[in-house]
């Protein structure tokens, strides 16, 4: 501040002099004019250019005198003059640096902030977190006393993220840290580490149950519905912990561990667990399994089962839904359930989807080619959804293996058409100018919205089995299955029923005007070949021959 004083009086001077200096300029003139004056009026009066003609005007022209003391009046005028603005620039100047100096500041403190915290929710990030680790870590060391780390993972966050979009996911995840942050102390950090994974640091406690105790409280206060987007939403979590000094002896490795902890108890839908040295085998066993699904992808490890689609009409098979099986070497045949929320979390899910596709209509043409005239249902995810390629390898592929498009069928999940609606409805139409059909999936267990349905290129609704299954015990599921065949044909759209299991549902539907049936009833999924061999048999009648048990 002194030297801020300083440079400004030196620019008052520096600004006082300049003034100065002109004011010289402007007396020497005025003397010039003088000069002049005197020797013009010695001359009016005495007839002649001299010394004694000058003195003489001066002494009796009034008006040379008066113009003799402007020199001395302007310049007082000028230096007063020359103080005031000199004096009123510099309050200028000063109150321009310190605007400066302030947002200057603001802006160091906004970077600084921003390198340590989490610009969506406000709380700390991953730096800031390892950062308070590293200091809890060096007090518990020094005074001999343990400190826990918590991670939480929201559970299913990306199908809400999927179903209300990305502004409606990070509406949530605010609202989860705003819950998270008044449940702990102030002495405690909650930070965010990434996506849906928060960090709680406990940097004192006494024992771990007092870990436990937080990590309680802490699932305790998500449980009150959240509300987003006019949607009330029941949001839970899993959280693992790791506490110092039993589970590791440095920041890294009990982030690490926690993690695992975390991972574990997802699995185990435990809500909260703390590390133990067994839970290293699994999340090897899933780092693994990832490696090994890209290869198996990439090398043929991957097999195609056809589950028969019946129409009631003709009851005949009318297509197939290819579902996908892995040939894992170790853990035998695995379903999808198993391994394909894996191929989404790592990416794997685009060539996986293109996989199927590729191989669905080879084997589709093979069927037809056999004398199955059937077309083919393929499971389209929301991640594909969004692949603006999609529409062209799917062009090529019909090209390739010479597949009528008219005999594809794309069938998508609502969830997945509302992850970004924008991007799918693209996909979509263009799948559609191409001449392949859409069927909603699952229909009746997603956040529907007509609204989007109408909008759809949407020729198919596949009711989920959940409702088809008890429909004849279940009134509830009865109304559903019924609302859901009528609002299908107003809309223009077929109606597929899936989970069918025996003849008296199979009537019921018929009865209530359902268009096809897909089930344990029509086949439970089977070899390509084997769903040929089914047709040839004719008439081609639904039976409960299971191939897969
Ligand atoms: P989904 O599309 O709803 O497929 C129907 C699932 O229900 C299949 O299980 C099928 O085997 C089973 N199912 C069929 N009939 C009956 C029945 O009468 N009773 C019962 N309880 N179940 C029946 P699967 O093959 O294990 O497939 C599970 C899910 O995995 C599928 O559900 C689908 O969402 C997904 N999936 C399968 N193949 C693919 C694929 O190639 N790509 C993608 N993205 N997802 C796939
Ligand atoms: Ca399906
Ligand atoms: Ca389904």
């Amino acid at each position: 501040m002194a030297n801020q004083t300083e440079i400004l009086s030196g620019t008052r001077r520096l600004l006082k002099g300049k003034v100065s200096k002109h004011a010289i300029i402007g007396l020497l003139i005025s003397v010039g004019c003088i000069l002049l004056a005197t020797t013009l009026a010695g001359y009016i009066e005495s007839g002649s250019i001299n010394l004694n003609s000058m003195v003489y005007a001066q002494k009796t022209n009034f008006a040379l005198w008066i113009l003799d003391l402007m020199p001395f009046l302007f310049t007082l005028w000028g230096q007063y003059a020359s103080s005031v603005m000199a004096n009123e620039i510099s309050v200028v100047i000063m109150d321009q640096t310190s605007d400066l100096r302030a947002e200057a500041d603001a802006i160091e403190y906004k970077a600084n902030y921003q390198a340590t915290h989490d610009i969506l929710t406000g709380l700390p990030n991953r730096v800031l977190v390892f950062d308070r680790m590293l200091q809890a870590h060096s007090s518990a060391k020094r005074d001999e006393r343990p400190f826990a780390v918590l991670v939480m993972d929201l559970d299913h966050f990306k199908e809400i993220n999927d179903t209300l979009g990305h502004y409606n996911g990070d509406r949530l995840l605010k609202q989860v840290a705003a819950r998270l942050k008044d449940t702990v102390r102030d002495i405690d950090t909650v930070g965010r580490l990434g996506g849906d994974e928060f960090a709680v640091l406990l940097p004192t406690i006494s024992a771990p149950e007092d870990a436990e105790d937080v990590a309680k409280k802490l699932l305790e206060a998500l449980e009150p519905q959240f509300q987003v987007h006019g949607i009330n939403l029941d949001v839970t979590a899993s959280i693992g912990i790791a506490v110092y000094p039993e589970h590791g002896d440095d920041v890294d490795t009990l982030l690490q561990r926690a993690d695992v902890a975390m991972y574990s108890t997802k699995n185990a839908r435990t809500g909260y667990g703390q590390y133990c040295p067994a839970l290293d085998a699994n999340s090897k066993r899933r780092l693994s399994l990832s490696g090994e699904l890209r290869q198996s992808i990439e090398t043929g490890g991957l097999i195609l089962h056809y589950q028969p689609k019946v129409n009631l009409r003709t009851e005949r098979i009318s297509g197939a839904e290819a579902l996908v099986r892995w040939q894992h070497p170790e853990h035998g045949l695995m379903f999808p359930d198993e391994f394909i929320p894996l191929a989404e979390r790592t990416g794997l899910i685009r060539p996986l989807t293109i996989w199927v596709i590729e191989q669905g209509l080879k084997d589709c043409a093979y069927w037809n080619a056999m004398g199955l005239n059937a077309g083919i249902s393929l499971n389209i995810s929301a991640r594909d959804l969004i692949d603006p390629q999609l529409p062209e390898s799917f062009a090529i592929f019909l090209k390739t293996h010479a597949v009528d498009p008219s005999l594809v069928v794309l069938e998508i999940t609502e969830s997945a058409i509302m992850a970004d609606p924008q991007r799918a409805l693209d996909v979509l139409n263009r799948l559609n100018a191409i001449g392949i059909k859409m069927s909603v999936d699952d229909f009746g267990t997603g956040y529907s919205s007509l609204a989007y349905l109408k909008q759809l290129p949407v020729s198919e609704i596949k009711i989920d089995k959940s409702f088809v299954m008890e429909m004849l015990q279940d009134e509830n599921d009865a109304v559903i299955v019924r609302a859901t065949i009528d609002l299908a044909h107003n809309l223009g759209m077929s109606v597929v029923a899936e989970g069918v299991q025996d003849r008296a549902t199979s009537d019921q539907l018929k009865r209530l005007g359902c268009d096809v049936i897909q089930g344990q009833f029509t086949g439970m999924p089977m070899e390509r070949d084997e769903l040929i061999g089914r047709s040839t048999r004719e008439p081609a009648q639904p039976s409960i021959v299971s191939a897969e048990g």
